[in-house]
């Protein structure tokens, strides 16, 4: 509230001194009032009293003078008596009445009125005003009279008129006086102090260096020094308040300052950024119609300074019919429910220049009315050309890729047919009798192609794992096999360096699992191939567990040498590309050194890994993972009901160790002993597995105490003299590596001739029903006239007939004019060819364009294998199997094996 506005308030309503004088007043008023009552009320009263004796005196004044002149009969006497008394000050009436109750006299102004006082029967008057005192006159004791003296109230006030009024000044005088001294002291003290305050109130600046004015008088009254005490306080607090503000305001207003020099600065970099994006600004108000081009906007759409855009020209701007259209209803949208747009358009300048510009631009909007239209015109005339470019360039390299893949794929298949002729041709030669020279010019020459081969495969397959394109497979497999056969087929290498090789498959909770088992082949054959290569003594241990990892399995397998081990510094480098540890080293085995890059990565796509430990010179030991899935496929082997014993008797104690843990499996109890071990002392009873050189430390004697004797020997060992002894003695003979299937053939199948189960890979194909009367049949289908010639000499030496057709055409008129008495029981079936493709004619004969009789031919691709897809093309197309070109004799001879039986054993060679 200002100053002035407290002013007017305080004329407004009473002052509170006025007030307060006003209630100490009234009540002082009403106290005097009630004591100068009383004080004559009691005036009165005595005074009443006082009168009422004076009637009683009287009759003892005037009795008897009244009674004498009765008795007498001297009225004269009586009359002036009685007139006498009337004229007294304190009497009103005076009345005497005989005893009969008759008048005698009445006299006094109360009786001269024209209206006499009404009288009771016993002569005092019923008047409330008036009070009597009545006696009787007696003569000598005689009642003669009756005498009634009355006085009224208004002669006793008459009587203390005086007094009443020295009354009523003594109290007006008190309560003046008291009043005027109440006015004082209140303005004295109270209205004094209250005024100082306010005044100093008044004169308060609140500043912070203000001087203290004088200090109110409090007359020592505590409430006005807590007063003066709040008010010290307060302003305390309001200076405080105020320098903070003030303060505030300071930085307040570096804080505009600031804020400004920011704005400026943004604006002119968004200016700057406006220029360098090309974007120009524009604006649009829907009262005036006025529409607003920024200079960068004039800049884009090549207008000058005096160019005046108009909304309806400004469509006339896009080249493009219904990018015009998409515009016109984004604005109509805009304008309509306030839908902001972005647009990309094709523009012509007013130079007449086509650019692309992209158009944003929203409403604002005022109670559902569009007032304003705003937004920004970019130039992305550049980026779109560079997105054009772009897209044009990806599809060229897409198409270059694909172009390198085909690529790929053909020189694989170019690359390896011209392989298959020499590798095949050179087997053959060397089949041949040969002069000694030529025989190891043959074999160089086919060590070279082989390389040369490897190398070609490591290149294809490092370049499709680094172009993503190798997918990992998921076949059911059996992976004991799997490691079986891969040790099997490295093993001869591993004996000429007399190198023993240990395979553990004890910690294989099934056979059968889900995964790659080509690639987990490439793998471990590209370790063994290594170990093998880089040992020279000692032992290759291959240790296998596979092991439960959520709902799949984690396989672990180690591969560990004897053999010159890697330096710690090489390590870490030993899995990159093209990495050999030293170059003398590769001069001596050869190799691309991409072996174990391909190895890692393939390892990383099953899931897994592959780490390293070694030491140098004493051999090295790469350990690899991969995830399987659980397969559905039991095939278990029955197990013996009763322990049954085997005593192991082998140099090598790893092999003996191996060879125990997977004996124990099968539930017998299996004792191992080594040759340091002294003269072996064997068991009563069960079974000596004994190795071919420990034989001859056994005599007759100790071999007649067991109930079965086996002769372990090493694969390229089976040497007639050795063979000739063994049967000779009626010894069983096993060839290493020892694999489990082996050992469960040796060991439990003979044991359990009621539980052996079914040979089950013979009798799944009906070709044999004939093998007894025929001689199984085998079509070649391809057009590779070297390679026809190594393919069918290699059949011919498995023991079959071959005829050949060079195309699906010729192959299917072939297999329909052979009748149903002797039909082909396989045909292995290129896959690129002339006039027919290997797929083509597969699904013919699928069809039974080939005969009814050939519609479940087996049918086994030769591929190049090099590309993604080749084996899943063949069995989509209805082929049973596919071997890989160039054609290994081993691998064919397995083929057959596996898809004819066994009927060419006595055949082979
Ligand atoms: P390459 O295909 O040339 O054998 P790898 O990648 O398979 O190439 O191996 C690279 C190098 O690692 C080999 O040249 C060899 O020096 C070393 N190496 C691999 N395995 C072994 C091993 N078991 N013992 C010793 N050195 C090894």
């Amino acid at each position: 509230m200002s100053p002035d506005n407290a002013q007017t308030g305080a004329k407004r309503r009473t002052s509170l001194a006025v007030r307060l004088l006003r209630i100490v007043f009234s009540i002082y008023l009403v106290i005097t009032v009630l004591i100068t009552g009383t004080q004559m009320y009691n005036e009165y009263s005595l005074e009443k009293a006082a009168i009422q004796t004076n009637l009683e005196a009287y009759e003892d004044i005037f009795g008897q003078g009244i009674a004498t002149a009765l008795w007498n009969l001297d009225d004269d006497q009586l009359q002036a008596t009685l007139t006498g008394v009337a004229k007294l000050k304190d009497i009103a009436g005076v009345q005497l009445r005989n005893p009969k109750g008759q008048s005698l006299f009445t006299g006094g102004s109360l009786y001269e009125g024209d209206t006499p006082p009404i009288l009771s029967e016993t002569g005092l008057p019923t008047d409330a005003n008036l009070f009597s005192h009545q006696f009787e006159v007696t003569y000598r004791k005689r009642l003669i009279g009756i005498a009634t003296l009355t006085s009224s109230n208004r002669i006793v006030l008459e009587k203390v008129k005086y007094n009443f009024i020295a009354i009523l000044i003594n109290a007006a005088i008190k309560t003046a006086a008291l009043w005027l001294l109440f006015i004082w002291a209140f303005k004295r003290f109270l209205v004094r102090a209250l005024e100082q305050f306010t005044a100093k109130l008044e004169a308060t600046t609140f500043d912070a260096n203000e001087e203290t004015t004088s200090a109110i008088n409090t007359f020592n009254a505590p409430e006005l020094e807590r007063l003066e005490q709040v008010y010290a306080q307060m302003k305390t607090r309001i200076v405080e308040a105020k320098t903070k503000l003030e303060n505030m305001n300071l930085h307040l207003e570096d804080k505009v300052k600031e804020r400004t020099q920011q704005t400026v600065r943004q604006q002119s970099l968004l200016e700057a950024m406006s220029f360098l994006g090309r974007i120009g600004a524009w604006e649009y108000r829907t009262d005036s119609q006025g529409l607003y081009w920024s200079s960068m906007t004039r800049h884009i759409y090549e207008v000058d300074d005096q160019f005046e855009p108009q909304p309806d020209t400004l469509l006339d701007f896009v080249c493009d019919e219904t990018q015009r259209r998409a515009l016109e209803s984004a604005i109509e949208q805009a304008i309509q429910y306030g839908v902001p747009w972005n647009l990309e358009l094709r523009i012509r300048t007013a130079k007449g220049n086509i650019i692309w510009v992209m158009t944003v631009g929203q409403a604002e909007m005022s109670q559902g009315k569009c007032t304003r239209l705003f937004g920004a015109v970019q130039d992305i005339d550049d980026r779109v050309r560079d997105q054009q470019a772009l897209i044009e360039a990806r599809d060229r390299a897409e198409s270059a890729d694909q172009a390198k893949s085909e690529f790929l794929a053909s020189m694989s298949h170019e690359i390896r047919t011209p392989m298959n002729g020499i590798i095949g041709m050179l087997n053959l030669l060397l089949n041949a009798d040969l002069q000694p020279k030529e025989r190891h010019q043959a074999e160089l020459a086919l060590a070279s192609a082989q390389s040369l081969l490897a190398l070609l495969n490591d290149i294809l397959d490092f370049s499709k794992i680094e172009a993503g394109k190798l997918d990992i497979e998921a076949i059911d497999f059996d992976l004991e096999k799997l490691f079986a056969r891969t040790a099997e087929l490295l093993s001869t290498a591993a004996q000429q360096n007399n190198i023993e090789l240990i395979l553990d498959l004890s910690k294989l909770p099934h056979r059968n699992y889900v995964g790659d088992p080509n690639r987990l082949r490439q793998v471990l054959t590209n370790l063994l191939d290594n170990a093998v290569k880089f040992t020279q003594h000692g032992e290759i241990k291959i240790i296998v567990s596979v092991v439960p990892y959520n709902d799949e399995y984690q396989l672990v397998c180690q591969v560990c040498d004897t053999g010159v081990g890697i330096e710690s510094d090489k390590q870490k480098h030993i899995f990159g590309s093209f990495t050999q540890v030293d170059v003398s080293t590769t001069r001596q085995f050869g190799g691309t050194g991409l072996g174990l890059a391909i190895v890692k990565k393939l390892c990383q796509l099953m899931g897994g890994d592959i780490s390293l430990e070694s030491e140098p010179g004493k051999g090295s030991a790469f350990t690899f993972s991969a995830v399987l899935k659980p397969s559905h496929n039991g095939n278990a082997r029955a197990l013996p009901n009763s322990k049954h014993k085997v005593n192991v008797y082998f140099e090598n104690a790893a092999l003996s160790q191996a060879t125990c843990n997977q004996l124990s499996v099968w539930n017998m109890e299996a004792r191992a002993m080594s040759k340091t071990e002294g003269t072996y002392t064997p068991a009563p009873y069960g079974t000596l597995l004994v190795e071919q050189s420990l034989l001859s430390t056994l005599d007759q004697q100790q071999l007649a105490g067991f109930g079965h004797v086996i002769v372990v020997a090493a694969a390229n060992s089976g040497g007639e003299k050795d063979q000739k002894k063994n049967d000779e003695n009626a010894f069983q003979t096993l060839y290493k590596p020892l694999t489990p299937e082996k050992l469960y053939e040796a060991l439990i199948e003979d044991t359990m001739q009621a539980s052996k189960p079914a040979n089950i890979s013979t009798s799944n194909h009906e070709a044999d029903t004939n093998q007894a009367q025929h001689q199984p049949k085998i079509l070649l289908v391809e057009d590779n006239h070297v390679n026809q010639i190594v393919a069918k000499t290699m059949i011919q030496q498995q023991g079959f007939d071959c005829d050949i057709a060079n195309n699906g055409n010729e192959a299917l008129s072939l297999l329909r004019e052979t009748d149903g008495e002797s039909p082909y029981n396989l045909v292995l079936m290129d896959c690129q060819m002339p006039e027919m493709d290997g797929y083509e004619a597969t699904q013919r004969v699928r069809a039974g364009e080939a005969g009814e009789h050939h519609t479940s031919v087996t049918i086994v691709a030769m591929t190049a294998n090099a590309m993604l897809g080749d084996r899943e093309r063949c069995i989509e197309s209805g082929m049973n199997d596919y071997i890989s070109k160039p054609i290994e004799p081993d691998r064919l001879k397995k083929c057959f094996e596996e898809w004819l039986g066994h009927h060419n054993e006595d055949q082979s060679a």
